[in-house]
């Protein structure tokens, strides 16, 4: 039976939208984040558009720093991917660092047609390997950061291409947790397959990828929670998902709290301090 659509229902599913990971029991081990990084102008933005909702924009608007929330049930578990749409420009290289930081995974984008947004990525690669190597046991490799390298726009490279796939793939040689795709966010080629091999490199649940699971609309944001619903579906279904309408990007605090307790662990928190925004 369908819910009705009264107002105070529409209130209260809101405000389940609006709370934190812990209010909607989403345990911290099943929620992350998802940065996409690069020059302006290369179609992050249009990634993100064909993850959350299979759509493409033709017309250009610049982004500042946009964040979307997706909340999935995956055979009965919740999970939250948080996806962070940065802008291209950054004027604050500390939030530039600070995205960096909370990044589990991460979508370097360049446009083949142009060769200085690949001079960008490498700088990009560069800089969140160092950033990462902060946080971590630097005896560690930094090559366990899952990167999906894209080179977008693939559909002008007829007669506009200005970098070879060899480039690209040079870039990311040797490195397991990195792969390299040729996309189209116009024409949506190749970006299920890249969303696919990341997640698959970051070992999270590929129903997280757009083509594996059900979405459902924000009328069963409650039921997405309630315990006999996940059972029943999730039998049914095996996965579905549903973006967040209201989601806000979490405060510079809440990042440094994220950052610490899940990726530095409570003990380490303190010691590591200095590292996360110089
Ligand atoms: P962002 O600044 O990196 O977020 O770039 P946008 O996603 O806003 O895209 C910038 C421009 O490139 C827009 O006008 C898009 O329509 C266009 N665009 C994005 N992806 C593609 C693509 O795969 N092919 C082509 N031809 N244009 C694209
Ligand atoms: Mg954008």
């Amino acid at each position: 039976m369908r819910k009705s659509h009264s107002p105070s229902n529409v209130g209260a599913m809101m405000k389940t939208f609006h709370s934190s990971p812990a209010m909607l029991n989403v345990p911290a081990k099943n929620s992350y984040r998802m940065v996409i990084l690069g020059a302006s102008r290369v179609g992050k933005s249009c990634i993100v558009s064909r993850f959350l909702n299979s759509r493409f924009e033709e017309q250009y608007t610049p982004t500042i720093e946009d964040f979307h929330r997706k909340v999935y049930n995956i055979h009965g578990d919740i999970y939250q991917l948080d996806i962070l749409d940065t802008s291209g420009n950054h004027p604050f290289p500390a939030m530039r660092r600070l995205s960096i930081l909370t990044g589990d995974v991460f979508i370097l984008v360049f446009s083949l047609d142009s060769r200085g947004t690949f001079e960008e990525v490498q700088r990009l690669r560069r800089q969140i390997i160092e950033c990462k190597m902060c946080l971590k046991d630097k005896t560690k490799e930094a090559t366990e950061i899952p990167i999906a390298l894209c080179g977008n726009k693939v559909d002008r490279v007829e007669l506009h291409r200005e970098v070879q796939a060899e480039e690209a793939e040079r870039l990311i040689a040797g490195d397991a947790n990195s792969a390299y795709f040729e996309i189209s966010a116009k024409k949506n080629a190749n970006v299920e397959e890249m969303f696919r091999a990341l997640f698959s490199m970051a070992k999270l649940p590929h129903e997280m990828s757009p083509a594996l699971h059900r979405r459902i609309s924000v009328q069963y944001s409650e039921a997405l929670h309630r315990k006999s619903f996940r059972l029943r579906r999730a039998k049914e279904v095996g996965a579905f998902g549903m973006v967040s309408p209201l989601a806000r990007r979490p405060s510079v605090n809440s990042d440094l709290m994220y950052i610490k307790e899940k990726v530095l662990g409570r003990g380490q928190a303190r010691e590591r301090e200095k590292c996360l925004i110089q």
